[in-house]
């Protein structure tokens, strides 16, 4: 649930920041808000957008690497096995197929 959180917050970033970039002057008529970044929207933007791409592409890099591990697991004598630490894909007790373990052992 974490990485949603951080990808959802880095998109507004990169939102908010192509919104500063292409829009600095900010009125609400509601609040008699009144922001005028026109002098320091290009750097404001530039920085929202860029910390919003570190966190999308933290996001994705952590779930690629993911997709590369994995485990199996064995459906008689339901031992976990690290796919990385096996060299064969039956198990060494048992000598049946190991089967995919999907989604089980995300830790975040
Ligand atoms: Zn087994």
């Amino acid at each position: 649930m974490t990485r949603t959180i951080y990808f959802l917050l880095g998109l507004v970033l990169a939102v908010v920041g192509m919104g500063v970039i292409l829009k600095p002057r900010w009125y609400s008529s509601r609040f008699g808000y009144h922001f005028d970044l026109s002098e320091l929207n290009i750097p404001i933007g530039i920085v929202l957008v860029l910390v919003g791409s570190i966190f999308i592409w933290s996001v994705l890099r952590n779930r690629n690497r993911m997709g590369t591990g994995g485990f199996l697991i064995c459906p008689r004598c339901e031992a976990i096995y690290n796919k990385a630490e096996i060299s064969e894909k039956t198990c060494p007790k048992c000598k049946v197929n190991l089967e995919e373990l999907k989604g089980f052992y995300e830790k975040s």
